[in-house]
């Protein structure tokens, strides 16, 4: 995962390690820069086609921005004696939890299940609390979902749902030992979605483009498989260094509903309240909490560390023959069947999920210039 990202000159690349660029409160795609073009021709009839989106201001059908729970050393996986009940805190996932979703609430429900009996309590319905209380109901123990927010208000609803942990850490923050953890969160997520793909839960497999700053061979990597360079002639961007990998995509509006379906078919309960101290979790019934608030663990846990960063998306009328997506230096692509999600911003410390007129207009500009430069009919 590490040497992915290494790899990839992109979003992922802004928002991880080395992260002055797009951590610095500015939008990645300041006002009149344009895509980077490259000396790949400005036409071909060889170019590989793929179907171009059509981008137009007056194509926008909604804008949205959430806020991504973002800790420069990584997210929380930990267990700690709470009273006499046992606190597991499974939080601060920043741009990544939507794919580190099922690994991390595994990790979390490893350290808090054994030897327990009785009851569980979730807080948070974002995809870390659902995630969590399934994975507690498919070990048996009866779960109740306490939150101040359900579906579709999360931060999690926001998501692009792109399946690439991205964005969650800073390189210099990390221990070899959340590495691993990262590593293994990772690693199960992928294999749990890739049993979900489908209509039902809205998981799909799609290629995707993106760009490398590495010259020659690129290794394989079980999280992107079919990773290859492509010569010019092999895609249609105006652009070099283009690489093409598989991935998936999961539509989380509809990912979340369905979670939910299934928690409540299995019996889980959900209360909606808001907690504000520890003091209140604390007189909660049940003698083992998940905590998987994302950024509300900064008020009621009081993490410092955590830090919202602001991602702002505008979508378009949906285009179902766009069957690829993209991430390039002119933001980033990912065909729904609810809209054409153009990215985006990772605007550290903005604490207003409200999206700016200014930058949703700077993201769709961008889009359009790539696609003014598509080489093919
Ligand atoms: C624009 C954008 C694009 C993104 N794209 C991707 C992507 O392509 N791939 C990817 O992997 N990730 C992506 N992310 C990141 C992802 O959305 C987050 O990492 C993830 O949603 C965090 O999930 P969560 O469950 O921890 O938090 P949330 O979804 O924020 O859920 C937190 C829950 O806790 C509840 N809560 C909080 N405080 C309290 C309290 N005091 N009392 C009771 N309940 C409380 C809330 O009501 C909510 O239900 C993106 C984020 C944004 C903003």
């Amino acid at each position: 995962m590490v040497a992915a990202m290494d790899l990839q000159l992109d979003r992922r690349a802004l928002v991880s390690g080395g992260a002055a660029l797009a951590l610095s409160g500015c939008t990645t795609m300041p006002s009149g820069s344009p895509p980077r073009l490259a000396s790949v021709g400005s036409s071909s009839a060889t170019a590989s086609c793929l179907a171009r989106v059509n981008v137009d201001p007056s194509r926008v059908i909604r804008t949205v921005a959430g806020l991504r729970p973002y800790r420069p050393s990584g997210f929380v996986v930990r267990a700690e004696a709470f009273g006499d009940a046992l606190l597991v805190h499974n939080y601060g996932h920043g741009g990544g939890g939507i794919s580190l979703s099922w690994g991390s609430s595994r990790l979390a429900t490893a350290l808090g299940l054994p030897g327990h009996s009785g009851p569980v309590a979730v807080i948070g319905s974002g995809i870390m609390g659902l995630t969590t209380a399934r994975l507690v109901q498919e070990a048996g123990y009866p779960v109740t979902i306490y939150t101040d927010t359900l579906p579709p208000g999360t931060t999690s609803n926001i998501a692009g749902g792109q399946i690439y942990p991205a964005g969650h850490f800073d390189d210099a923050m990390v221990t070899p030992q959340w590495r691993d953890q990262a590593a293994a969160a990772a690693d199960y997520s992928r294999r749990r979605f890739q049993i979900m793909v489908g209509e039902d839960y809205g998981v799909r497999w799609l290629p995707t483009y993106d760009q490398t700053r590495r010259t020659g061979a690129i290794p394989p990597d079980l999280m992107f498989p079919g990773r290859a360079r492509l010569a010019a002639d092999q895609h249609p961007f105006p652009l070099d260094n283009v690489v093409r990998y598989e991935t998936m995509y999961v539509e989380t509006g509809r990912f979340m509903e369905r979670l939910l379906r299934d928690i409540r078919i299995a019996g889980g309960r959900i209360e909606v309240r808001r907690f504000q101290s520890p003091y209140d979790v604390a007189a909660l019934p049940e003698r083992l909490v998940f905590n998987c608030t994302g950024l509300g663990a900064a008020a009621l846990f009081g993490d410092t560390e955590l830090v919202p960063v602001r991602g702002q998306l505008a979508v378009l009328i949906p285009q179902p023959e766009v069957d690829y997506a993209y991430a390039l230096s002119a933001g980033y692509m990912f065909p729904r069947s609810d809209g054409i999600l153009l990215g985006g911003t990772f605007e550290r410390g903005e604490y207003t999920a409200e999206p700016q007129p200014q930058d949703i207009a700077d993201i769709v500009e961008s889009h359009r210039r790539l696609m003014a430069g598509w080489r093919c009919a």
